[in-house]
């Protein structure tokens, strides 16, 4: 059995190996370790170890992490299906909020921040698989987002997020991501006010090699880290 340590380890290697197999620098990529369903334990281990990105998929689940885990340098991801009911919860601490999918919850989001006076990074999520349970808005949407976004104050928009078919056939995957590339590619005039669109988040376990060749700046990573959920 490997450690935790040692499986952090390995996904490093997977994401060095990957970029130099596509030309690129290590350094473009952030590692967000989702700890879902895991003990703070594990979390706090790798915290001492020096590694800060952690991402939560369920609001609630958000809430306890941060609330039990009282890290400073730690940095919060939340990228699961978004309520935006749930928003004021979180902005006190979380630093990322990778699943944006409607003008409605950019609205709330910002005016949950500007009432603590905190800035809160975003991203938002494109539904680009044909998994119709995948949430995510549509491309369509898009720019009519990122315009009313541009004049935000509190909320910046950092790039966008996509969740490909659940499946290891690269082949599958690698035309959705190629689609959310392109969406930011086509959307870069946009940039402006507080729209910056640098990043691209995906690729998990399965597909963060193929997600790499394609340009992505954020890997999602909970299973090769932490194991098996029992989910
Ligand atoms: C669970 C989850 C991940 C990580 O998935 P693994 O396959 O365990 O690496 C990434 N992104 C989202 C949105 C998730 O819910």
């Amino acid at each position: 059995m490997s450690t935790l340590q040692e499986r952090y380890k390995s996904v490093n290697e997977r994401i060095k190996k990957a970029c130099s197999d596509a030309g690129r620098s290590p350094d473009e990529i952030t590692l967000v370790a989702v700890s879902k369903t895991k003990p703070d334990e594990d979390v706090i281990s790798l915290l001492r170890e020096g590694y800060v990105h952690f991402g939560e998929n369920r609001a609630r689940a958000l809430e306890d992490r941060m609330e039990s885990v009282q890290n400073t340098s730690a940095v919060w991801h939340f990228i699961g299906n978004l309520q935006t009911n749930k928003i004021k919860y979180m902005v006190h601490r979380v630093n990322w909020i990778q699943s944006i999918h409607k003008k409605k919850a950019l609205k709330e989001v910002e005016k949950r921040a500007s009432e603590i006076n905190r800035e809160i990074q975003v991203l938002i999520q494109v539904n680009i698989s044909e998994e119709d349970q995948k949430s995510g808005c549509d491309p369509e949407q898009l720019s009519g987002m990122l315009k009313y976004a541009q004049d935000l104050k509190y909320t910046k928009v950092r790039g966008l997020m996509g969740m490909a078919t659940f499946t290891d056939d690269s082949e599958v995957v690698r035309p959705e991501f190629k689609l959310l590339k392109s969406l930011r590619d086509e959307h870069l005039h946009l940039n402006g006010g507080s729209v910056d669109l640098k990043h691209l988040s995906m690729g998990m376990t399965n597909d963060l090699e193929v997600a790499i060749q394609e340009g992505s700046t954020m890997v999602r990573v909970g299973t090769a880290i932490f194991g098996e959920r029992n989910y």
